[in-house]
């Protein structure tokens, strides 16, 4: 199976960058990914302010897949996700919703072992992997790991883990997926500035879709069908993501806007993926059984 190691990694989703590798629709993939520090914390004596800031958020790739082109959707099938054996928490003055608290800065390396999480000497939660940064290159000025948009990027959605799909715009040829920045456990809001940080191996299926209208990105597990939208302010994601899922189920389940309104206020979920990053990003989850009753099959 083709990996893609951490030797190449991107700072920015750019059209620009030098594929890492290349795959046909329907290959499946592995990347090797760091953490978010770019592994440069080893010990809780280091500090955020001691980091090269240069080195943060890596993300692997980026993989070429041959026969994706602009107004394609690319689908992303993750497979799996394989945690390093510790992560990594930081805070410190200025960072996350409590940094106007905080006088000095922090850093705990918490063990990884049985499934768990080691949070103190009295908690520990069970591993719900995820992936932090995804995303394809934009098709104009590169935008920065760091951030997420309408081509993915650092949008810390928890349900972004093994056995769901995420579907990104395809902008440029060969679409060019990186992806790293995994959680080995995050609550939604990422509050505190940062997850588990941990490193990892990602495998997913990509495929190249034509003719597909879904609402980028669009993100599907076995019990729910997401949108995922990121703005300057929480207000304009959540706004952003509803109206996305508006629209899916006009244009694809066939629903009035009225219709598709009040199933919104019933059954979905508007729920917030980040709020620390320079985008905000939030997420409107719809069930699968609404899907499903309209005999609606997922590219
Ligand atoms: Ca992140
Ligand atoms: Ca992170």
């Amino acid at each position: 199976m083709l990996t893609i190691r951490t030797n190449t990694r991107v700072h920015k989703m750019d059209r620009g960058n030098t594929p890492a590798a290349y795959a046909k629709s329907g290959d499946t993939v592995r990347f090797e990914t760091l953490d978010c520090f770019g592994g440069q914390v080893t010990s809780e004596d280091q500090r955020l302010g001691g980091l090269d800031w240069s080195c943060i958020n890596p993300a692997t790739g980026p993989l070429f897949i041959e026969g994706a082109a602009p107004g394609d959707v690319l689908k992303v099938e993750i497979l799996s996700i394989e945690l390093a054996d510790h992560g990594v928490m930081v805070d410190g003055p200025g960072e996350g919703v409590m940094g106007s608290l905080l006088k000095d800065e922090a850093t705990k390396i918490l063990p990884v072992e049985n499934g768990m999480a080691k949070f103190n000497d009295r908690l520990a939660f069970p591993l719900r992997p995820m992936i932090g940064v995804i995303g394809t290159a934009p098709a104009g000025s590169g935008i920065d790991t760091g951030t997420p948009g309408a081509h993915g990027g650092n949008m810390d959605c928890t349900r972004i883990g093994a056995g769901a799909t995420l579907y990104l715009p395809v902008n440029v040829e060969g679409a060019l997926l990186a992806m790293g920045d995994l959680h080995a456990v995050m609550g939604d809001g990422e509050v505190g500035v940062c997850g588990v940080e941990i490193a990892g191996m990602v495998t997913v299926r990509v495929s190249a879709l034509k003719g597909c209208a879904l609402p980028t990105p669009f993100l599907v597990n076995d019990e729910t069908a997401m949108t995922i939208f990121s703005a300057k302010t929480v207000d304009d994601a959540c706004t952003g993501a509803t109206l996305a899922m508006h629209a899916f189920l006009m244009q694809e389940l066939g629903m009035s806007d009225h219709e598709a309104g009040m199933l919104l206020s019933v059954a979905g979920n508007l729920c917030i993926c980040q709020i620390v990053d320079p985008e905000k990003t939030c997420r409107m989850e719809l069930p699968r059984t609404v899907t499903k009753a309209y005999h609606y099959q997922f590219a």
